[in-house]
């Protein structure tokens, strides 16, 4: 896989290509752009079949190994890629260690090892271990594995600990990456270690900057994943995004994981980050919520999200969206859906999954748009505005929860 940058100047939004996907896999993929959350290899509530119902085009699914490490011994006699063993040969790979949708647990570390929290419990892994695992899943990309165990109230003396098994993690990677024949021909992105300490966040750059293997970077240890992150204000995290990215050779991917809202996600796109995944539409999703806020620079400003759980859509006979073009918005109207819900039947997820997967893929089609129209300003002042709407009537309704429960 190989990645091309249109615009090369530092700190801006920028187009970029992926492409060069092997003997299997035709097409290129443009960026900024999504990975597509996985768990084993399936998106949340929808089978690859359904998947099909959104999108037609390649993409990259992500793959968590949190997720995958239960079917190890069966992996290691496959003679197939990660793609072939779950059933999606027409998609990429990216293989994660962290789940970006569920919170990463801390502690519980160990010198030059990190732990993974699978079902049957703890597991730590050393480099040699990580690189003889993605061996047999044959990735067409893979974060190196890193200590990101670190987060906006993070002490010097882990953040430094952090960063000195990060560099570690690097140096044995890249050579397991070097020596193996199967690694060489994958997509190496390096994790950035370094929590919220712009001088740790330069010594992990120091050694990790100057080698060509390297396909992109990952700016880990901003948080500890999980649905959280979605109200990080982005003041928090501005300062280290700006400094990684000002550091940063541009012709290297780069990328933020986790479930970051609209808003932060356009504010990272401003500053050159060209990667993000779709664990975000899980968390909406849980929360029985369709996203509906609107991209149209030119059209009326919208409610950000509507949770069809609540009473009033119960004899509400509109699609979630009425210009959306999904399964969802085409066949069933909001009233349905809140009686799936209601009854607790399964299809209630997997209708609001598919279209707001389609509204996030379509809201990435208008991020493309507006860098290459020069309009993607116009497009954060909507957002800002529709999603502050939200906030201010979430922040209103937790505190009405908390008046209530103390008196
Ligand atoms: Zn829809």
């Amino acid at each position: 896989m190989k990645f091309t940058v249109q615009n090369v100047s530092k700190l801006r939004p920028r187009i970029g290509t992926l492409s060069n996907f092997g003997e299997r896999k035709n097409g290129t993929l443009e960026t900024p752009m999504l990975l597509l959350h996985s768990q084993g290899g399936q998106i949340p509530h929808i089978t690859h079949e359904v998947f099909k119902l959104i999108s037609k085009d390649a993409h990259i699914l992500q793959i968590p190994l949190t997720s995958m490490h239960n079917f190890q011994e069966t992996l290691e006699q496959y003679n197939g890629t990660i793609t072939d063993f779950i059933g999606s040969k027409e998609s990429l790979s990216c293989i994660t260690f962290h789940d970006p949708s569920n919170i990463t647990r801390q502690g519980h570390h160990a010198k030059n090892k990190v732990p993974l929290w699978t079902k049957n419990g703890i597991v730590y892994y050393d480099a040699p271990m990580y690189c003889k695992v993605l061996e047999s899943y044959k990735p067409d990309m893979y974060f190196f594995i890193s200590d990101g165990d670190t987060n906006k109230g993070s002490q010097q003396k882990r953040i430094q600990k952090a960063v000195d098994t990060t560099i570690h993690f690097y140096k044995d990677c890249l050579e397991g990456h070097k020596k193996s024949a199967i690694l060489k021909n994958s997509f190496a992105m390096a994790s950035i270690a370094g929590g919220y300490c712009l001088k740790s966040r330069e010594k992990c750059m120091d050694v990790m900057l100057k080698d060509s293997e390297i396909g992109g970077y990952v700016i880990d240890g901003l948080h500890n994943n999980g649905p959280e992150i979605e109200f990080i204000p982005f003041d928090e995290v501005k300062s280290v995004a700006e400094f990684v990215m000002s550091k940063i050779p541009e012709n290297k991917l780069m990328c933020v994981q986790g479930c970051w809202n609209p808003v932060n996600i356009v504010k990272f796109i401003q500053l050159g980050v060209d990667l993000f995944d779709t664990s975000y539409c899980r968390i909406v999703t849980e929360r029985s919520s369709a996203l509906t806020f609107s991209v149209d620079l030119q059209g009326e400003l919208e409610e950000y999200e509507i949770n069809l759980r609540e009473h009033k859509y119960a004899d509400d006979f509109q699609p979630i969206h009425n210009t959306c073009s999904c399964f969802t918005c085409k066949n069933y109207s909001r009233g349905y859906i809140h009686h799936l819900l209601t009854v607790q039947e399964l299809l209630g997820p997997i209708l609001i999954m598919i279209h707001n997967i389609h509204h996030y893929l379509n809201f990435f089609d208008t991020i493309r748009q507006c860098i290459k129209e020069n309009t993607l300003n116009e497009l954060e002042f909507i957002l800002i505005k529709q999603f502050k709407n939200y906030e201010d009537s979430r922040k209103k309704n937790t505190a009405e929860i908390s008046t209530f429960s103390e008196g």
